[in-house]
């Protein structure tokens, strides 16, 4: 096969059009070309009126003329042989695999990364078994659900909390901008394909799947789990890590964990895939003396727009069309104060949704479904800050943070779970809004409208309203007076890193593993399936001494 690295077409084009750039890049006559197929599909919407679509093709000769192309390479631009991108495992266990029951590894935390994890670990013949506090997805459905309609929390079985992760109740926007050399972010897109994702998430440059999809999909792949004999426990919060004691304060390794119900599970292999709003747990890990440092993170607001006027902004004329669905934006402003404001987890068509963990504490983020066809684009504007500048107290004082300004918007949203909110007209104009415009909220289970300007530090504030007018250069009718602002976004990304060694495993603690978003190595679902691969490849490599790799 022969990979076309970048052919542009009109937006409109043909099959035909396609058939013929692919062989003129190639120079060769049609009847040569065997067939052809889609690597990556993106977009070039710079110029409104004239948009592009950028295809890299995979393109099928035959063998003999493959071998004459792959020759005149230097006459043909951007045409090489098309690399592998398949996955191959790093060990396989013998179908004997455990000896002892403390051989299997632990996995904490059913989200994208121990998902991922499990998966991997089991697909080597590992039999992990998963801990997860949270409820499996169903019931965990029912659970956030209540908090949406009923203003009921369960602070162990919510949005963030529960089967499939912090990402199950999301966007589901499936990219990332991790370096990937080997091509495991396409490891984890094949599994979500198997477990029923659509197809196009493997060749669209920006896939999403939605949060119904989702649901699904989990629960397919931990039947796959526990088909390859691994265990997977839900309602299963782990209290407490053991470790020997550390020689000389150097590291210790670890030798089980505790769950809440007082059970003791031995192990020398644990991933720590906890989230990053498993404070209890930060606390936990702490206080055993696992090594841990504060890490920078954002906070700031949700914004809503009409999705309209986001994709005339984009697309112009072409707005609506199917290829290039409901529109997204990415905006960053560095602020003359020297803080950054940017936008982050932009749903096109979805919802403002309830993403609080802690009882008394109100905190937004967004999700959509598959069709991403609700009235509103959102998206959060944040402000970033630095353990240095910000919460220099101690390691879990970026915790502290969150939790106040989450205390702060519940009481101002009512106490209720009500979210305090705003119209930017009134934002910019610092005047408290009364009543609602031609933007409609869609954060349940309901806003409060007053002066958000309380809501945020004083110097967040300032950012904001200083980057929501720049942002309208960029989107024409992005600090439109209509639109709403709702808050708080605090659980932007991890306030602490775990730190870990090349070998994956915790600096000071010999056997755990920590991985994914909450341990501060990777920022979303792709990248924390990513990092949950790592660390079930170091633990295979680790396990499976060489006489038992095949
Ligand atoms: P998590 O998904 O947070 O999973 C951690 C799991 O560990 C949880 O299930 C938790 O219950 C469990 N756990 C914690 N402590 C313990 C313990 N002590 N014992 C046992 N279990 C424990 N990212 C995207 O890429 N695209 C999106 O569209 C997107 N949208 C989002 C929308 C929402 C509403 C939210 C909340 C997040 C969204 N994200 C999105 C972010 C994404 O969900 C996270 O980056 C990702 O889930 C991190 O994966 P993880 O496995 O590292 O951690």
């Amino acid at each position: 096969m022969l990979r076309l690295n970048e052919i542009k077409l009109a937006l409109n084009h043909s099959e035909a059009d396609l058939r013929a750039a692919i062989c003129a890049t190639l120079a060769i006559r049609d009847d040569a070309l065997l067939s052809y197929s889609l690597f990556k599909r993106s977009y070039d919407a710079r110029k409104k009126k004239n948009i592009l679509l950028i295809y890299q093709i995979d393109a099928l000769v035959s063998p003999e003329l493959e071998t004459q192309l792959l020759g005149q390479l230097d006459n043909l631009v951007g045409v090489r042989a098309t690399p592998d991108t398949g996955y191959h495992f790093v060990a396989q266990a013998e179908p004997t695999f455990p000896t002892a029951q403390q051989a299997r590894p632990i996995v904490i935390g059913f989200g994208p990364c121990g998902i991922l994890a499990a998966l991997l670990l089991a697909q080597m013949g590992l039999k992990p078994i998963v801990l997860e506090r949270g409820q499996d997805v169903r019931q965990r459905t029912q659970d956030t659900w209540a908090l949406w309609r009923k203003r009921e929390l369960n602070p162990e079985s919510n949005v963030q909390f529960g089967e499939g992760g912090a990402g199950t109740f999301s966007d589901g926007k499936l990219w990332s901008q991790v370096k990937d050399k080997r091509h495991l972010g396409r490891k984890v897109l094949s599994e979500f394909v198997k477990a029923g994702a659509p197809e196009e998430i493997l060749f669209v440059s920006k896939p999403h799947i939605g949060t119904f999809k989702l649901v699904t999909m989990v629960e397919r792949i931990r039947a796959e789990i526990i088909h390859l004999g691994g265990e997977i426990r839900f309602n299963q919060k782990v209290s407490e890590l053991h470790r020997d004691a550390p020689v000389d304060g150097g590291t210790g390794q670890v030798t089980g964990v505790t769950l809440a119900d007082g059970e003791f599970l031995p192990s020398r292999h644990v991933v720590l895939a906890i989230g990053h709003s498993a404070r209890d747990s930060f606390e936990m890990l702490l206080a055993q003396g696992v090594y841990m440092e504060a890490k920078p993170f954002s906070i700031g607001f949700r914004i809503e727009h009409p999705q309209s006027v986001i994709d005339k902004a984009r697309f112009g004329a072409s707005a609506g069309h199917p290829i290039l669905g409901s529109a997204d934006y990415k905006l960053v402003h560095h602020c003359k104060s020297g803080r950054s404001v940017y936008s982050f987890c932009m749903c096109p068509g979805g919802t403002v949704v309830a993403a609080a963990s802690e009882p008394g504490g109100v905190v937004t983020n967004g999700m959509s479904q598959y069709s991403r066809n609700e009235r509103n684009a959102n998206s959060a504007i944040v402000v970033g800050i630095t353990p240095e500048q910000d919460y220099p107290e101690h390691v879990l004082a970026g915790v502290d943070l969150q939790r106040k300004l989450e205390r702060l918007a519940f009481e101002l949203g009512g106490g209720d779970y009500s979210a305090p909110a705003q119209l930017v007209g009134d934002f910019l104009n610092n005047k408290p809004s009364v009543n609602l415009s031609a933007v409609s909220a869609s954060y349940q289970p309901g806003i409060s409208l007053g002066d958000l300007s309380k809501a945020l530090p004083a110097f967040a504030i300032e950012a904001l309203r200083e980057a929501i007018p720049a942002f309208n250069k960029q989107i024409d009718g992005f600090s439109m007076a209509d639109a709403l602002l709702t808050g708080v976004e605090t659980r932007t990304s991890s306030p602490i890193c775990i730190k870990r060694g090349a070998d994956f495993q915790s600096i000071n603690t010999l056997g755990l593993y920590p991985a994914g978003e909450g341990a501060g190595y990777a920022g979303g679902i792709l990248s924390a399936g990513i990092d949950g691969i790592k660390v079930a490849e170091a633990i295979a490599l680790d396990l499976l001494k060489p006489d038992t790799v095949s």
